[in-house]
């Protein structure tokens, strides 16, 4: 009797433990979206201290890197356009954003911040069927030609040769701040997790035997475009024109601007990038937006992607072959599919 109580009693102990060493998970809102944290085989507690330390970590990085609201980096902005030196808590950052910019063509290119707001783009709410900015304003910008080059750092204090400038990290700061976050939840002990900022995603590891699976939004807004299995490190990061964008008499204008002519970009509905740094795969996806089909094989070769899908208006999927092996689609929702030429 005593024996089967001690059996008894180890199994629900054995139970409880492997349980309280699963899937932990916790949503906050942070970067204007949800996001979301999974830890695989960590104790609840520590796997929730963990997720509480990086919330604070993604508040702060917002916190830094907001562009419109009252932040280091809007102060920095100020300073620049009165030809003043400026300083940001982490110029790592800007480093990334040069060689980005450089990589792309210019293409990804956070200097723009001065067009970006003239598209009515910094601000929450875009539900106003506010009027399109005037040809003339736009070439006005674009002829000012705000970009990375014009950026000097030096240790702390950032300067720049144009007061054009205006910096607007919208288009990697999740990427970066997943990369950052997952980097704190390693040193926490973490070594499974994944970190989902509103479709932007981060893993590590694995959950359990089996690799995480993801899903890719699909353009429409509706439901799941593709699936995919990813281990190891890795961030799968997805630009959409159906993720912020104004109407203005019916017509859609993106959020993604080209600095090239100032308008905002067309023909692509969303692109992936698959890359183990996620600021990176932002950066790319955003780039690869602009530089459409006809661009974007050379610029994912320059920028060292490896794992690219594009959607076009008419729902066509573009993916180079390694991305092709990777990525399934629901038997009965399958997309027309091209295969691009390697990119490597
Ligand atoms: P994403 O969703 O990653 O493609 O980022 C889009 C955001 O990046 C926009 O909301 C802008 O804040 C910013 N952005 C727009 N166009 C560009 C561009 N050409 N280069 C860099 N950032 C941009
Ligand atoms: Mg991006």
């Amino acid at each position: 009797m005593k024996h089967t109580r001690i059996y008894l009693y180890s199994f629900l102990v054995l139970l409880f433990s492997g349980c309280s060493h699963q899937l932990s998970q916790q949503q906050f809102y942070v970067f204007g979206t949800l996001v979301g944290v999974s830890i695989w085989g960590l104790p609840t507690q520590q796997a929730n201290e963990a997720i509480n330390v990086i919330t604070k970590d993604l508040h702060l990085m917002h916190h830094q890197w907001h562009a419109w609201n009252p932040s280091p980096l809007t102060d920095l902005n100020q300073a620049i356009a009165a030809g003043q030196m400026g300083t940001l808590p982490d110029p790592v950052v800007l480093q990334k954003a040069k060689n980005f910019y450089t990589q792309s063509d210019g293409l990804f290119n956070p200097a723009i911040g001065q067009l970006i707001n003239l598209w009515g783009f910094h601000q929450d709410d875009l539900s106003d069927n506010q009027a399109l900015p005037s040809p003339e304003k736009i070439a006005d910008l674009v002829a000012l030609s705000p970009n990375m080059d014009d950026i000097d750092i030096e240790g702390n204090h950032i300067s720049s040769h144009n007061r054009a400038v205006q910096l607007d990290f919208g288009a990697f700061a999740k990427g970066y701040a997943i990369d950052l976050a997952m980097n704190k939840l390693r040193q926490l002990g973490v070594q499974n997790a994944i970190i989902n900022a509103g479709g932007n995603l981060k893993i590590i590891g694995q959950k359990g035997e089996a690799p995480w699976v993801i899903g890719i939004r699909h353009p429409s807004g509706t439901g799941i475009l593709a699936a995919v299995a990813v281990s190891g490190e890795e961030s799968v990061i997805t630009s959409g024109n159906y993720e912020r964008f104004r109407e203005y008499q019916g017509v859609r204008y993106s959020h993604i601007i080209d600095p090239r002519n100032g308008m905002p970009a067309q023909g692509l509905t969303s692109v992936t990038v698959i890359a183990r740094s996620g600021a990176l795969a932002d950066a790319a996806s955003t780039a690869l937006t602009i530089a459409g089909l006809k661009h974007w094989h050379r610029i994912a070769r320059q920028m060292g992607i490896k794992y690219v899908m594009l959607v076009d208006e008419a729902g066509t999927v573009y993916v180079n072959p390694k991305m092709a092996e990777r990525v399934q689609f629901p038997s009965d929702k399958k997309p027309r599919i091209i295969v691009s030429a390697p990119l490597n």
